[in-house]
């Protein structure tokens, strides 16, 4: 067998499709879809009217065993086992994934379209600006930042009155409300639209947001891996007036807007998610949304073509929608629900989308089914469920790696007692995927160090564990030729009675239902809820949002809030530390330990590979 060349070089030896092409092929009409150059184009939210009685197709999730530093291969396989099911096997097939940042990217873990001879294409495009969009969240994240400060700092400098003749100015001799000041009128309960028909009293509710800000919640977004913006002091020069304040910047992927764009269903629905994002509370303990801003129709506008999926393709001229990309811990980690339901309806009965969900099933599976299906209404037919046979001996008790340094012997030799050790990981999370009524197919995505032994141990005691198929693939290495095996498990599983459940209901108290997902997917004894989550479950139930789904931020690394108890960690008490909101998105999250919001560069970033050639205006040292 031929050495495996770099990502880079076998993403640049395939020649794309036109990807005007490659819409006409899927079933797009040309008023459905916008270009962007050659390789990409988005899809106009229009087409699931025109598709509205087709039936949809089977819905795959690909999740994986808990990762560890080794890799498992999530979004290699997602796109080597579409690549089997269309070029190979002759179905209309889908992927959905995630547009990864720009901060790995030229940091630590550099491009995620996958790996080897199962990749999207061209990989540069996929890597760094794709259309946009994530440009087009930090644009509106950042817009309602500044609404903040600004209004606490004019409500600060001014008088009620003065206040609202700002708010409200004279126009050719009349004073008008703009239509979202009417709907924050109609919120304080004042029902009138003539702007001087206002009391005094209302003058003041209605001017005075009152705005504490030690409250605010909202931060402000970057795409860069800058962690000397974890911690900032805003407002320092003299024309602020001394109304300085403590803030942080995250990473664009971590804004609540990333999170409202995966979550969203319509245009519609995306300007009243937009409008519902809470951002602060006021001194009387009233929760302030970007509604009471005024911002609300601005973010609409800034992510008007955001919300659209991007169209691009993999090596083996499969279809691929590359839309959003949320964190996956305080966030829920999962490409777009539009990009989802267009690839339904596109693939049709007899089609397969596969998409795929982030961190291991405790948590991306987890969040897929609990946050994106119930706000989908879709339901998924077949879990993959990706393993190594080196991860699952690191679960076994394998020794720790280090980035940089040659495999312990562990993982390059066999070692089946090893490897028979670490599959009770597997057999969690198999069983995790149970409990919503799903089955489960393994997808062994095979390393050249593998021995067969090794390969054949996993296979057999992923069906022991009640796995509907497990099989080897060597997409990696092969393409979609390497994983037509899969491809036929997933489509013998999707044909199986599936009973999709959700793991709790909304309407138990908050805390009931961190207490299922930890004993039931984590296999904690219990949790305990510390002061700040407590006083945050309280204040979140007077508020009314005591009923969205739960969103944990947890550690990916363990099953446990501890990231190196490998395998199936057990006798442990889950720690809250704190309670956050994503109103608009739809979630509550508790906070298990602390959870970085913007990574730093490493000593030796990737962005020393990185450089053009003018000649060519080729991208170098993305891998
Ligand atoms: P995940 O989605 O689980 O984070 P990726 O699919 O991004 O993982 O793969 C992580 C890295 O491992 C990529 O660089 C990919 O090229 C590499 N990789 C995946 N599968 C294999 C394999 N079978 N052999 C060698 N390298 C692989």
């Amino acid at each position: 067998q031929m050495p495996v060349p770099s990502d880079i070089v076998i993403s640049r030896s395939c020649v794309p499709k036109p990807i005007d092409c490659l819409s006409r092929e899927v079933g797009m009409l040309s008023d459905e879809v916008e270009l962007y150059g050659k390789t990409k184009a988005k899809v106009q939210l229009h087409i699931i009217k025109r598709l509205q009685s087709q039936p949809d197709g089977r819905y795959v999730v690909v999740t994986g065993i808990t990762p560890t530093p080794l890799g498992e291969g999530k979004s290699t396989t997602t796109i080597g086992l579409v690549q089997a099911l269309g070029a190979h096997m002759k179905l209309n097939v889908f992927a959905c994934v995630r547009q990864p940042s720009q901060g790995p990217t030229f940091g630590i873990k550099g491009g995620a379209a996958g790996g080897g001879y199962s990749q999207v294409i061209p990989m540069e495009e996929f890597n760094l600006h794709l259309t946009g969009d994530i440009h087009a969240i930090t644009a509106a994240n950042n817009l309602v930042a500044a609404a903040i400060d600004a209004r606490i700092f004019h409500e600060a400098t001014q008088s009620d009155k003065a206040l609202y003749n700002r708010l409200v100015p004279l126009c050719g001799g009349e004073r008008k409300f703009s239509p979202i000041q009417i709907n924050r009128l109609k919120k304080l309960g004042i029902e009138k639209t003539d702007p001087s028909a206002l009391t005094e009293e209302e003058i003041t509710q209605f001017a005075r947001l009152d705005i504490d800000p030690s409250s605010v919640t909202w931060q402000r977004v970057l795409d860069t891996n800058d962690r000397f913006l974890r911690k900032i002091t805003i407002g320092q020069s003299p024309t602020e007036k001394g109304y300085t304040r403590e803030a942080q910047f995250d990473i664009t992927v971590a804004s609540e807007i990333m999170a409202v764009l995966a979550l969203t269903s319509s245009l519609e629905d995306m300007r009243q998610r937009l409008a519902k994002m809470v951002v602060a509370t006021s001194h009387s303990g009233q929760p302030i949304t970007t509604e009471d801003l005024g911002v609300s129709g601005a973010l609409t506008v800034l992510m008007k073509d955001a919300v659209k999926p991007n169209l691009m393709q993999t090596l083996e001229g499969t279809p691929v929608f590359v839309h959003a990309g949320p964190f996956a811990n305080i966030a829920h980690g999962n490409s777009s629900i539009l990009a989802d339901k267009i690839a339904l309806k596109l693939v049709g009965p007899n089609g397969f989308v596969v998409t795929e969900a982030g961190f291991g099933a405790d948590i991306g599976m987890e969040k897929f089914f609990n946050i994106k299906c119930r706000y989908s209404g879709l339901r998924p037919h077949v879990v993959v469920l990706v393993a190594t046979v080196r991860a699952l001996k690191m679960h076994g008790g394998g020794p720790t790696v280090t980035a940089g340094m040659p495999l312990p012997k562990e993982y390059i030799e066999e070692n089946l007692k090893l490897l028979e050790k670490g599959c009770c990981n597997m057999r969690k999370q198999i069983e995790n995927a149970h409990q919503f009524g799903v089955p489960v197919v393994v997808a062994v995505n095979a390393f050249k160090t593998d021995t067969e032994a090794e390969l054949d141990l996993v296979c057999s005691m992923a069906k022991a564990a009640g796995a509907f198929d497990a099989v080897r693939c060597s997409h990696w290495a092969e393409g979609g030729a390497g994983a037509v095996a899969l491809g036929q498990a997933v489509h013998r599983a999707s044909g199986a009675p599936s009973n999709f459940k959700f793991l709790y209901d909304l309407e138990l108290p908050i805390a009931d239902k961190i207490r299922i997902i930890a004993q039931k997917i984590y296999g904690a004894d219990d949790i305990e809820l510390l002061p700040e989550a407590q006083h945050k479950v309280e204040l979140y139930t007077k508020q009314g949002f005591g009923s969205l789904p739960i969103c944990m931020a947890k550690t990916h690394l363990s099953l446990s809030h501890e990231a190196d108890k490998k395998g199936v960690p057990t006798g442990f008490i889950l720690p809250i530390r704190d309670v956050r909101a994503s109103v608009g998105a739809g979630f509550l999250y508790p906070l298990v330990g602390t959870m970085p919001t913007i990574p730093g560069l490493p000593t030796r970033p990737c962005f020393y590979d990185i450089d053009l050639d003018p000649e060519t205006e080729q991208v170098n040292g993305l891998f």
